[in-house]
């Protein structure tokens, strides 16, 4: 379903040349629910915006549905971090959600269905009058992923969607995403920073290098499909993984690749490896 192939891309401007991704080569299947962990400033907006069309890589390719991107593919929905710059203010969140439906040829009884479905299925079925500003973060964010949602993307890409969110509200929308993804059956790329929140929702998790920027070690996320806050990070096996997933990505800054039987270590339950605040 989502094929990127050997994508580099080189920022050039203003006497400044960043080369935000060096080689990035992986594919999803159809279904697939995938997170992408690395480090800030290792380039996954970037590739998250090769992905979507909004920037052209300066080599290698990214096919959606068999199909070469050449600009915003059909079927594909992004959520971006930054709700708040993601919502138009004056409009109402039915209008919000309403909004990328008026490009596709839907009648009007067919589209203010899918605008209520989608904000039922986010549970904000009550809001729909409301305004963005008169919502909490966290209900603003269930807006832009009801507005993803309505759109019956085919792949669904969210760029670090719980950053900004309290961490209560982010363990709900962590939930919400695996419930419809499970409803939906659609491919979704969940990009994060947060190794826990990788290895939680994944069924697949792709571990980043920091910059030049290569996928480091792909690693499947062999705990049972029905998880929960609770009992999944409790689970010794969530344990192991994520120091797994944490020794990868150490190993990566020092340019090298963790021996691969250390998945069996057990790491502090209480640590909570979180990339940005990782010392170098
Ligand atoms: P991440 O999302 O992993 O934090 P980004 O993709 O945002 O990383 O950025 C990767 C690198 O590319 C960073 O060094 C950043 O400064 C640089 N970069 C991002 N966008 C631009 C841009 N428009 N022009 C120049 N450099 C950019
Ligand atoms: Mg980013």
């Amino acid at each position: 379903m989502l094929d990127v192939r050997g994508v580099r891309k080189v920022y050039d401007g203003h006497g400044r040349r960043v080369e935000a991704v060096r080689d990035l080569t992986f594919a999803l299947d159809a279904g697939e629910l995938a997170c992408l962990v690395g480090p800030s400033g290792c380039g996954k907006t970037t590739l998250l915006k090769c992905v979507a069309g909004l920037l052209t890589p300066t080599a290698g390719e990214v096919l959606v549905d068999g199909r070469p991107v050449t600009g915003p593919p059909p079927g594909l929905a992004v959520v971006f971090q930054e709700y708040g710059r993601s919502l138009f203010p004056w409009m109402s969140v039915h209008d919000n959600v309403e909004l990328p439906l008026r490009q596709k040829k839907l009648s009007r009884a067919r589209r203010r269905k899918l605008v209520r479905d989608a904000l039922d299925a986010v549970g904000l079925a009550d809001a729909h009058r409301a305004y963005p500003w008169q919502l909490s973060g966290g209900m603003q964010q269930r807006v832009a992923i009801a507005r993803a949602v309505a759109y019956e993307p085919s792949v669904l890409l969210m760029d670090e969607p719980f950053a900004a969110v309290d961490a209560q509200t982010r363990a709900e929308l962590e939930d919400l995403i695996r419930d419809l993804w499970h409803e939906l059956r659609v491919t979704v790329l969940f990009v994060t920073h947060d190794i826990d929140e990788a290895v939680y929702l994944g069924q697949r998790v792709l571990i980043l290098s920091s910059s030049p920027t290569v996928v480091q070690k792909q690693l499947t996320i062999d705990l049972p499909d029905e998880r929960d806050q609770l009992h999944t990070r409790a689970d010794p096996r969530f344990t192991a993984l994520r120091t797994h997933v944490y020794e990868q990505i150490q190993a990566a800054k020092r340019g090298a690749c963790a021996p691969s039987g250390s998945a069996a270590a057990v790491g502090t339950p209480d640590a909570r490896p979180d990339l940005d605040r990782t010392p170098a």
